[in-house]
């Protein structure tokens, strides 16, 4: 089965569909089209790229191959996190401490974005602030801590420390031992702020365009974009198609898909839970992550549900026993909740960078063709300052931009066939040390 047709099977039973009506629909494009810049992809770094150059008064094109927000922008856990999927220290050893502090202060603004976007465009995407990272054991404990001093001595980012006497006031589970508190991250309902933002976009001039899959690219002062019945010529092009890229057009950036590699995460919503209950598991309602490589992650929903995320799978196949061992994830967490059924089980894939950094650059001889990939699985917040920043490139300021665009990145060993086996074994080895 191609990774197109499991991701589709995956798509399916997602909490985040049945509860986001989509009063839109946009055309597939049967037309000869210019514009100052056309996008491809109409997802969250897609879209927010759409509305910073609208804003500035460029004409855009989105061309989306399914259906907007129908990719990981719609379907993912709701973190809305600061920071990149790597650590600060990944990032230092790369850039300098200057660089570093440049691209946090980036990712905080990346957080705020979301409150200033709902604000603007009136948005109800079910904002709810605050953030709890949890260790699993003693060791991980020291580790966290020591990351939390260094973020307030290096950064002057603030969290609030909580020691295993306190944790019973944060979260009603045995499995964790200490954690650390964020007030600036939070969580919301990502395809409802997706869609939020395509309605902007529409309302300020972007001309969108689902079920039209860019087959072809021609480099050239103009690019050219090619649809099964359409074209769109552009003066610069923003490639923001995730791991669907490589998969729907395989010739178009054949060098951007050796660099990153999709992992499949899944996610569980209950049923709903007699509020009292619920807050009684996580009474500050924050979203709370685990400490471990392979992480779980988990949020209070807006209509009262637990929605609980984890479980990665390094090859494309889809897990056979998902709900059953989903239901196993969140009891080992609350065993309290024993007999409390899920009313949704779906999944979806990361685009894994080796680092884990994101992985933003420009293509072609003409340098015009941009790309932002590699979020890692920690692109909610972090997609809307990659699009902000690469419309401040295109309108030719590219210093935000090319702070990123500096980070280098290696790609995956082994090419398509092999990259798979060697992330397997890798993985083995962190999960073994997730346990102690
Ligand atoms: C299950 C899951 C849980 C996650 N949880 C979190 C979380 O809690 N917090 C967090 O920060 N991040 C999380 N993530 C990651 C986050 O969702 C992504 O980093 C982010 O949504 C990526 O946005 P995007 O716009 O780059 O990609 P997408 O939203 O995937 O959009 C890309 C779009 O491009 C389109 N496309 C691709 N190729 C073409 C083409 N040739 N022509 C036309 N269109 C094309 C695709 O159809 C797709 O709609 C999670 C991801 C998943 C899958």
């Amino acid at each position: 089965m191609s990774l197109l047709s499991i991701d589709r099977d995956l798509a399916r039973d997602s909490y985040y569909a049945a509860t986001a009506p989509r009063l839109e629909t946009y055309p597939s494009l049967k037309d000869a089209l210019t514009a100052d810049v056309a996008i491809v992809g109409g997802g969250l770094a897609g879209l927010s790229a759409a509305i910073e150059l609208a804003s500035s008064g460029l004409s855009v094109v989105v061309l989306e191959a399914g259906q907007v927000g129908g990719g990981a922008s719609g379907r993912n856990g709701g973190q809305a996190l600061a920071g990149l999927a790597c650590d600060q220290v990944t990032i230092e050893a790369q850039l300098g401490l200057d660089e570093a502090k440049r691209i946090w202060a980036m990712s905080l603004e990346a957080v705020q974005m979301i409150r200033q976007r709902s604000e603007q465009f009136g948005i109800d995407c079910e904002w709810q602030s605050g953030y709890l990272s949890l260790a699993t054991n003693a060791r991980k404990a020291g580790e966290l801590k020591a990351g939390v001093e260094a973020m307030a001595q290096n950064y002057g980012f603030a969290q609030r420390w909580i020691d295993a006497k306190e944790l019973p006031d944060w979260i009603a589970s045995p499995r964790f031992a200490a954690g650390c508190f964020d007030a600036e991250s939070g969580h919301l309902h990502p395809l409802k702020y997706c869609l939020g933002l395509c309605q902007a976009a529409r309302d300020l001039g972007v001309r969108i365009y689902e079920h039209s899959a860019v087959t072809a690219l021609e480099h050239g002062p103009q690019v050219r974009l090619s649809t099964a019945n359409g074209v769109v010529r552009a003066a610069q092009v923003l490639l923001a198609g995730n791991i669907y890229l490589q998969e729907i057009a395989p010739d178009l950036a054949p060098s951007l898909s050796q660099r990153i590699m999709p992992v499949g995460t899944y996610i569980a919503c209950t049923e709903p839970l007699d509020a009292a209950r619920l807050k009684a598991l996580i009474p500050s309602r924050a979203a709370v992550c685990d400490t471990n490589f392979a992480l779980d992650y988990f949020r209070p929903t807006a209509d009262q549900r637990l929605l609980y995320g984890g479980r990665v799978s390094y090859s494309t196949a889809s897990p056979r026993d998902l709900r059953r061992s989903m239901q196993q994830r969140i009891l080992a967490t609350f065993p309290q909740l024993q007999g409390l059924g899920l009313d949704y089980v779906w999944g979806g894939f990361v685009d894994i960078s080796m680092n884990r950094a994101p992985d933003f650059g420009r293509l072609g001889p003409n340098a015009n063709v941009y790309y932002l990939q590699g979020f890692s699985g920690h692109g909610l917040a972090l997609t809307g300052l990659a699009g902000r920043v690469v419309a401040e490139a295109i309108r030719g300021d590219a210093g935000r931009f090319d702070c990123f665009s500096k980070l280098r990145h290696r790609s995956f060993p082994g090419g398509k066939l092999m990259r798979m086996p060697a992330l397997v074994l890798g993985m083995a080895y962190y999960r073994l040390k997730d346990m102690f």
